[in-house]
């Protein structure tokens, strides 16, 4: 069965929003397989955003990760990774769709309070970034 890797960030931690973000995921009828509340190093920060690295907010999305505990979590089920990006809605919580995560709690790009993989191939990375192999299987 298909997996991906979602994560509150910090500031959806910080306004206790653990609860309703994994609500709607349970409703839309993900499994729950793996979950953790961590506080995580700059360096796996920028491992985990690496792709962004030439970016001039890289060292802002960096500070912003680190700056209180997230949420990390194992999704599964059919067409996990899709189907956790449509629930989360567009990067850009201006262009999200009322209904998705970011486009009802989220007003800035620099906040947009969660992260889904965007392909299996970075569920799977992002994963064994976050959690060891025995811990989710
Ligand atoms: P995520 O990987 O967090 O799920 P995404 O795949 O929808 O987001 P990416 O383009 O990979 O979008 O951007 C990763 C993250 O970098 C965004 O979620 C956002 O927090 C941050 N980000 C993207 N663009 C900007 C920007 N212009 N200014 C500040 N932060 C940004």
């Amino acid at each position: 069965m298909e997996r991906t890797f979602v994560m509150i960030k910090p500031d959806g931690v910080k306004r206790q929003l653990i609860g309703p973000i994994i609500t709607r995921f349970e409703q839309k009828g993900l499994l729950l397989t793996a979950i953790q509340l961590m506080t995580i190093e700059q360096s796996l920060a920028e491992q985990h955003y690496g792709e962004l690295q030439s970016k001039p907010f890289f060292s802002e999305l960096v500070h912003y990760l680190t700056s209180g505990p997230v949420c990390a979590m194992v999704w599964e089920g059919q067409h996990a990774v899709a189907n956790a990006r449509a629930l989360i809605g567009k990067t850009n919580p201006v262009e999200a769709a009322p209904g998705t995560i970011r486009g009802d709690y989220a007003l800035d790009i620099a906040g947009n309070i969660v992260h889904g993989s965007d392909s299996t191939e970075n569920a799977q990375r992002e994963i064994n970034l976050f959690f060891h192999a025995d811990r989710v299987d």
